[in-house]
């Protein structure tokens, strides 16, 4: 099976990222995040394993890639998880997008990737960090086994001093729980030469929000009404009806534009709140090992 697949999250039209490549060096992700999806199509989700055969299967799918589309890893699992400390697999899968003058985006809430600095200067990449709060105490519940914000800022902080392009996605926003915290988050990434933010509400599906309310159950009873009765269900997700997404989303591009960062929205069908050349970030991919 290719390991280097079409990113096409389930087809849904509302997905406006450029046409890009999906990859994951790894299946599941450690990180347990309570709001996250791949528990819905991923078996054993939360248990980490590396790919049987990963490099045998890269270069050979590295053959067919078309090269003048980017690469994203992860969207389905950290490509830093704590084994790729010493697996190195990430890392092994960068030299040979390197050497195959790929263009990359990596997708992490690790501070790991600091590690590959030299590896990312060598390619055309970006890389794009998750932050949904600055709050300790907060990110231990929605994020259990993810690095603690300040670790990331600080990676932020390492990558752009090296001139690696990082953008920030702030994603999900989960109203009631972390909204209050955007303008902080925002200045702060900006603070560590970030450039671009992608976010994105909460939309959970039946086994994401089971687990959201089993940890959050005073957010999930507010909630409740909000998605399940004025909201609306878009391909296995529930989503907060749109004045509450758009009031939202646009805080999130006002604060950015404060900051003079650009902005865009994640499938949530507001396009016109965009102000990035792309969505993703992936505009901010730098052209040094483009072929
Ligand atoms: S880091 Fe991403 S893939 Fe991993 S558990 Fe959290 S939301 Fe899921």
């Amino acid at each position: 099976m290719d390991v280097i697949r079409e990113f096409d999250p389930w087809g849904d039209p509302l997905c406006t990222c450029p046409k890009k490549y999906g990859f994951n060096p790894y299946t599941g992700c450690p990180h347990r995040c309570i709001y996250c999806y791949i528990t819905s199509y991923i078996p054993r989700a939360f248990e980490c394993r590396a790919k049987k055969n990963l490099i045998i299967r890269v270069e050979r799918d590295l053959k067919r890639v078309d090269k003048r589309r980017i690469i994203s890893m992860s969207n389905s699992s950290d490509p830093y998880p704590p084994m790729e400390a010493k697996l190195k697999l990430t890392r092994a899968c960068l030299e040979l997008f390197s050497r195959e003058g790929c263009r990359v985006q990596v997708v992490t809430k690790s501070d790991l990737v600091t590690r590959d600095i030299d590896m990312l200067l060598q390619l055309s990449s970006v890389v794009s960090f998750t932050i949904t709060t600055l709050k300790r105490n907060l990110s231990r519940k929605l994020e259990p086994l993810a690095p603690p914000p300040k670790r990331r800022l600080k990676a932020m902080q390492k990558l752009s001093s090296a001139d690696v392009p990082v953008s920030l996605r702030l994603d999900p926003i989960i109203p009631g729980l972390n909204d209050a915290g955007i303008d902080r988050i925002i200045e702060a990434v900006a603070s560590v030469g970030a450039k671009h933010v992608t976010s994105s509400t909460f939309k959970p599906r039946p086994d994401g929000w089971h687990r959201f309310q089993r940890v959050f159950p005073e957010t999930a009873t507010k909630l409740t009404p909000l998605y399940f009765e004025q909201g609306k269900r878009h391909h296995n997700s529930w989503y907060l009806p749109r004045e509450v997404r758009l009031e939202l989303m646009k805080r999130i591009r006002e604060a950015c534009a404060a900051h003079g960062l650009t902005f865009a929205p994640c499938r949530e069908g507001l396009q016109e709140l965009t102000t990035g050349a792309s969505c993703d970030g992936s505009h901010l991919i730098s052209r040094k090992g483009s072929s």
